[in-house]
């Protein structure tokens, strides 16, 4: 892990709120749950617009690439309902989501406020959360609903969740940022925010064009807070 401007070794001494993001970052990118959801998109988009599967799939990644978020380029440009398509592409099974003692652990250690920001509804959070058994251990869940639909990196979306988690230019120094979606956490670094990169194959170049973005990486969420927190 990078130790840029870290002095003390335990960072419940330099943060009081830890935020995070939720798919790929509180659980293992190798579940393969994210790509589930994906899935389930190029299905909602195929059936709803009467689409081939790859004319479904070359929308919903156009839509991703203009706006961001899929639903919100579906919502700006074919005005669809994002209730509905919330509800069906989150409805995967998680049945290898299990209780994870480990991370319920390390959270617990936390001494400062456990926030979750995440471009999901507050429905899959709670179902996530709930699965791995660590949902009370949170304080708050800012949900796409709650930015009104545009999805980190948008900065407009940083500056909603600034304001529903109570963060002003001084507070927000103290709080730490933990993302698998490298480009998710320039905005966040910008706004003073310290910032966690969990690595991963996929966003390994972007990384590299954001390192001066990037505060600290690691291999995944426990071994990360395991540093953190107990040396
Ligand atoms: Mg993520």
């Amino acid at each position: 892990m990078k130790n840029t401007n870290i002095i003390s070794s335990n960072f419940n001494n330099h943060y009081d709120y830890w935020v995070f993001d939720l798919d790929n970052t509180i659980y293992d990118f190798n579940l393969g749950l994210f790509r589930r959801i994906s899935q389930r998109m190029t299905e909602y988009i195929k059936d709803f617009f009467q689409l081939n599967h790859s004319e479904a799939l070359n929308l919903q990644k156009s839509m991703y690439r203009k706006y961001g978020l899929t639903l919100r380029g579906l919502m700006i440009e074919k005005e669809i309902d994002p209730e509905p398509f919330l509800e069906y592409v989150h409805d995967v099974s998680f049945d290898d989501l299990k209780t994870d003692h480990k991370l319920k652990k390390l959270l617990g250690e936390i001494k400062g406020n456990k926030l979750i920001y995440t471009n999901a509804s507050y429905k899959h959070a709670e179902k996530i959360l709930t699965s791995m058994g660590i949902f009370e251990e949170f304080e708050m869940i800012f949900d796409i609903k709650d930015s009104n639909y545009i999805a980190k990196p948008d900065q407009s979306s940083y500056l909603m969740m600034k304001e529903k988690f109570g963060f002003d230019n001084e507070n927000i120094k103290r709080s730490i940022f933990f993302e698998d979606t490298a480009k998710n956490l320039k905005p966040a670094s910008e706004l003073g925010m310290s910032t966690v990169w969990i690595e991963n194959d996929f966003n390994k170049e972007e990384a590299n064009k954001l390192r001066k973005f990037i505060n600290f990486t690691g291999s995944d969420i426990k071994s990360i807070l395991t540093k953190m927190l107990r040396s």
